[in-house]
């Protein structure tokens, strides 16, 4: 089996074959039972990891509480410091740890650099943002009396990801939540555990250069049982949760019970609109790497084609000739275009929706199925496939994470948004035109009803300067750029009086 470097990274990245999972920084708590992580891509086994108990996590969770008294006191562009030492280290690994993101997720080799680069460009954005935690000061009604606003950091921010961006998403958390002055606590994907390993490792050289107390970064490399603790303790002052809809659901009735804040970042069911007035060439590259690339397993990747009734038989004939050309392979060789599926599990969840979406009546114009013999090992790769449907259809309401695309047409475009809006998640939409009128209509209070709408770009991928997020079952969260630091943090209004009188407002006399 050819090893395109993995183990040199691995061992790059201080990975061994009997690894401890949890630690504060410096410290390890793994008292509970030993789980394996295997590639999709070759089947193999990376290693074997101790994770932690329940007794472990108290432990964690105290040690983030004494940090963080320590922590909060440190002004926030020295904390920025931090953050651009991380950064930094992240340039120096960026090779390693991107092909351990492709090799324990099954992303392209490029993807995982990329996902890479989204860490060190989040941490520079957070170096800047070091300094610019500002509040609004306000004219008070009261003579003598001046008002302000400033944020607080929080406390102990809970960080819970999915397998599909194993590495960028704890970083766009980490690198705002530091900043902000809170401590974080990392639950990641038990799917992909080694590549929270990796990132805790190069996070630990940050921590011990800057002789930083244990318990500023923690990793909880734990089952979902661990992860359930950190959602129900009132220790925990924020949940920024990116996962299924499923589980976020409860997370958000869970932390609202409590009430702490939660930042929610679920699925998504994108769309682009392809307009009698798109440019074709550039619809067809979007729509294929929209829909195939990560093997359709981004929140953003495109699983619906809303294509007007003029351009839908040249669209679709594109895209039929397009995926005669995909090769599926082993995501490290950079000569193949769609990697595996993050497990047999998944690869079931693919093969049950596209024998649903048939039920249904969908017509696939590419066929799907789950490919086998040498290189595909792992029982993990599968073709991507394209049906042709009715947007009711309960499967395509639903979001597959799987390289599954669906064609449906319309005639005018306010019919093409109403389809577009009409699914339950709100995640990433665009359209494909160079027709004014329409882009502007997509984009107005009568368009997308997304937290990312598009024009002539595809719905995948995202920069880290925007807020990312979605709405309606995507949860409402924000994550990365923008203003998007202000849900780390606590906000406070301060009145100052610096006469020798007590007026009181509204004009209220209280005479004694
Ligand atoms: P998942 O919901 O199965 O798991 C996500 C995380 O939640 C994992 O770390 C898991 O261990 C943890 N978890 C599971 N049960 C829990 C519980 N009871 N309490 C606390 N934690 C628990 O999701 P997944 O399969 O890893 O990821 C795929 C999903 O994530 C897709 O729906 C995708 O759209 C979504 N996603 C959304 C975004 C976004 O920004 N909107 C980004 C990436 C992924």
């Amino acid at each position: 089996v050819k090893d395109f470097g993995i183990e040199k990274s691995l061992k790059n990245l201080g990975i061994k074959s009997e690894n401890k999972g949890t630690s504060t920084g410096g410290k390890f708590f793994a008292s509970g039972k030993t789980i394996e992580s295997y590639s999709p891509s070759d089947g193999r086994l990376i290693g074997k990891i101790k994770t932690s108990a329940e007794k472990d996590y108290d432990k964690v969770i105290e040690t983030a509480q004494t940090a963080f008294k320590e922590f909060r006191m440190i002004p926030a562009p020295k904390r920025g410091e931090f953050v651009r030492q991380l950064g930094l280290k992240l340039r120096e690994y960026k090779d390693d740890l991107g092909k351990l993101v492709s090799y324990e997720m099954g992303k392209s080799l490029q993807e995982g650099l990329g996902e890479v680069q989204e860490m060190i460009d989040i941490c520079d954005f957070a170096v800047g943002l070091s300094r610019q935690l500002h509040g609004y000061t306000m004219h008070s009604e009261r003579p003598g009396h001046r008002m302000y606003e400033q944020y607080h950091p929080l406390g102990i921010v809970g960080v819970i990801t999915a397998f599909n961006f194993p590495v960028a998403v704890w970083a766009w958390n980490t690198a705002l939540a530091w900043i902000c002055g809170n401590v974080t606590i990392w639950k990641p994907s038990e799917k992909t555990p080694f590549c929270a390993i990796a990132c805790q490792n190069i996070m630990m050289e940050v921590l011990k250069e800057n002789n930083l107390p244990e318990g500023i970064s923690s990793v909880l490399v734990a089952d979902h049982e661990i992860g359930q603790l950190l959602v129900d303790d009132k220790r925990v002052s924020l949940i920024s949760f990116t996962g299924s809809t499923k589980v976020g659901r409860m997370v958000s009735s869970k932390v609202a019970e409590r009430f702490g804040k939660s930042i929610l970042e679920l699925g998504g069911n994108n769309a682009i609109i392809i307009s009698k007035d798109a440019d074709l060439d550039m619809s067809i590259i979007g729509a294929v790497f929209g829909a195939v690339g990560t093997a359709g397993q981004r929140c953003t990747s495109t699983r619906r084609l809303i294509i007007h009734e003029d351009v839908y038989d040249e669209v679709k004939n594109r895209l039929v000739k397009a995926y005669g050309q995909l090769k599926i392979g082993n995501p490290l060789d950079e000569n193949m275009h769609v990697g595996p599926l993050i497990d047999v599990h998944a690869v079931n969840q693919y093969e049950m929706a596209i024998e649903n979406c048939i039920q249904e009546g969908g017509k696939f114009v590419v066929e799907g199925g789950v490919l086998e013999g040498k290189n595909y090992e792992s029982g993990c790769y599968v073709k991507p496939c394209i049906a042709e449907v009715e947007n009711s259809f309960e499967i395509v309401q639903h979001e597959t994470f799987a390289p599954i695309l669906y064609l449906i047409k319309y005639k005018t475009l306010e019919e093409a948004i109403e389809i577009q809006n009409d699914v339950p998640q709100g995640l990433s939409s665009a359209i494909m035109t160079q027709n004014l009128r329409e882009a502007e209509l997509f984009l107005s209070q009568a368009g997308s009803d997304c937290g990312i709408a598009n024009v002539n770009i595809g719905t995948s991928g995202a920069e880290i300067g925007g807020a990312f997020g979605g709405e309606k079952e995507t949860g409402g969260g924000r994550e990365s750029g923008s203003d998007v630091w202000k849900y780390y943090m606590r906000r406070q209004t301060n009145t100052i009086n610096y006469t020798a009188n007590l007026p009181l407002a509204q004009g209220i006399k209280f005479d004694l």
